[in-house]
């Protein structure tokens, strides 16, 4: 039998962790890849394009290898380039190294690339073959379709997509903030890590004297503390899985209690620490001390992150609405922390009155009389201008906004070959990541993966659940074993 013919859609991280795990384990003689994407964004993928060199991963530099096998990888690679940094690196440079290591592993596997996003896919199911179409309108033909794009679109909540000074999609910074003067004013939406890095970079970059800054929580994370070995000891894989019943199900109550003994476990109360840390701005504010507990809680979020996806998997969808109520907040506050440096410039913006945090907002509006955007509270009365909006509103994985990007998602949609799940994204079999298709059924040779399928696979922008999730699968796929007795994550 000849060579599986292949396709990787898409070449962000989620691509690069498919193609080193078909090289990991031995199946270069296998397979014949091919691997899809714009040249931009090729081996990078969306968020770590050419970009400032202010804009940093929101994770430690030792915990973002492209391999979760060799977490050292990046540090290695830092010390090869001779890249001077503290903790963080700029995002730019981290796309540099996925960059590196997608090539090297391309070439270790003799794949092809076609620097080319792709527009439609035809699955034929006579001869159980896919024809992936580029843009530029060529085809190819495929036994097995690895889809990667990730998503890139946000929510549009005040409608203003239609304005000129309406941004967005905020990134690359470097060219869409580049028409941006000082004398500008400027609202971002949105108080998360985007927000974050759009807010930073205008006060700290551009020099804007007047920045708002809101989302409808406001709800901010904290400054990232000295990083701790602090493994956890009750909230663990293993005793998730023992609370699984027969039914395959977990309850929200047998997983808080794991979570509330684990906080205790290290001295953490959970009620002190959204006390402490989750009154708005002033919660960032207070992180800047980096307490110990801080430290801590952060540290632990490193293991947590995964197993919540397991916690969430097995949960039904009420018990899961309960998990968002209890525990949203909280993991927004402390599970993805701010760099310290970014903190800092944002708390002294706040102090001398150059970035204004917004409560209440209701409304934005356009006034075509003084080309300014009008913030409303919800007594419609002004409680901001400026004259450009960013959106840092988080992707929108209902997948309503998206135009041409996803471009390739509308027409499979279209043609029935997938549809969107219910908490975003598209819906795939968890243990195969495989399509579930509304005309062909479970298409066990077209997979989604990565934040493509973030409503199935919750809390999956964790870069080493996106490469432990890839590993399992190509494990599963070809080898028939797989990480862990329940490989479904
Ligand atoms: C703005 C932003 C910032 C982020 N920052 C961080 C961070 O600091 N730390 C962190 O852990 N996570 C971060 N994330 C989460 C991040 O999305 C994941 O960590 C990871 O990058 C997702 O990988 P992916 O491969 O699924 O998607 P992406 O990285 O988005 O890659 C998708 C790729 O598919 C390509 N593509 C799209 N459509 C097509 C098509 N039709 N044909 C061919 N190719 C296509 C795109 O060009 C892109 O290269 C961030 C996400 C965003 C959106």
């Amino acid at each position: 039998m000849g060579k599986e013919r292949v396709a990787i859609v898409g070449v962000g991280l989620t691509g690069l962790s498919l193609l080193t795990s078909y090289y990991k384990n031995g199946l270069k003689d296998n397979v014949e890849i091919t691997c899809f994407d714009s040249e931009e964004s090729f081996g990078r993928g969306f968020p770590f394009r050419e970009d400032s060199m202010n804009v940093m991963l929101n994770l430690p530099a030792s915990n973002a290898s492209y391999d979760y096998e060799e977490p050292f990888d990046l540090i290695s690679y830092l010390d090869e380039i001779d890249f001077d940094y503290d903790t963080y690196i700029p995002r730019p440079i981290y796309g540099d190294y996925l960059h590196t290591r997608t090539m090297e592993t391309i070439k270790n596997l003799d794949a092809k690339i076609v620097y080319e996003l792709v527009s439609s896919l035809d699955y034929c199911d006579i001869d159980e073959t896919f024809t992936v179409t580029t843009v530029e309108n060529n085809s190819y033909e495929f036994d097995r379709v690895h889809l990667c794009t990730g998503i890139t679109d946000q929510k549009d909540p005040y409608d203003l997509k239609e304005y000129d000074n309406f941004i967005n999609n905020v990134y690359p910074l470097k060219d869409k903030l580049k028409i941006i003067t000082s004398e500008d004013s400027a609202a971002v939406i949105g108080v998360g890590l985007t927000g974050i890095d759009v807010a930073r970079y205008l006060i700290d970059e551009l020099d804007l004297k007047k920045v708002y800054f809101f989302s409808n929580s406001n709800i901010f994370p904290t400054a990232r503390g000295e990083d701790q070995d602090i493994e956890p000891i009750y909230f663990t894989e293993d005793r998730l899985y023992s609370k699984i019943d027969k039914y395959g199900f977990i309850s929200f109550e047998d997983v808080e209690d794991l979570f509330i003994i684990e906080l205790k476990e290290h001295g953490l109360e959970m009620d002190e620490l959204l006390e402490k840390y989750g009154k708005d701005f002033y919660g960032l504010i207070k992180s800047l001390d980096l307490d110990d507990e801080l430290s801590k809680l952060q540290s632990m979020f490193k293991y947590l992150n995964p197993l919540y996806n397991i916690a969430k998997y097995f949960m039904t969808t009420s018990d899961k609405e309960k998990f968002n109520k209890k525990f949203g907040d909280f993991i927004k506050i402390f599970g993805g922390p701010t760099p310290l440096t970014t903190a800092e410039i944002l708390c002294e913006a706040y102090e001398k009155a150059t970035l204004i945090i917004l409560d209440g907002v209701d409304d934005i509006r356009f006034n075509h009389a003084s080309n300014m955007f009008e913030i409303l509270d919800k007594n419609n009365r002004i409680i901001g201008k400026s004259n450009y909006v960013f959106n840092a509103t988080g992707l929108d994985k209902t997948m309503q906004t998206q135009k041409d990007r996803r471009l390739l998602i509308n027409d499979l949609i279209d043609k029935e070959i997938a549809s969107i799940y219910k908490d975003g994204g598209i819906t795939v079999l968890p243990e195969t990541k495989t399509v579930l298709s509304p005309k062909y059924g479970n298409m066990d040779k077209l997979h989604a993966h990565g934040v493509l399928i973030s409503g199935v696979q919750a809390n999956n922008s964790y870069i080493t659940t996106l490469e432990r999730s890839c590993d399992n699968l190509i494990k599963k796929t070809y080898l028939n074993t797989c990480i862990k007795e329940y490989c479904k994550l």
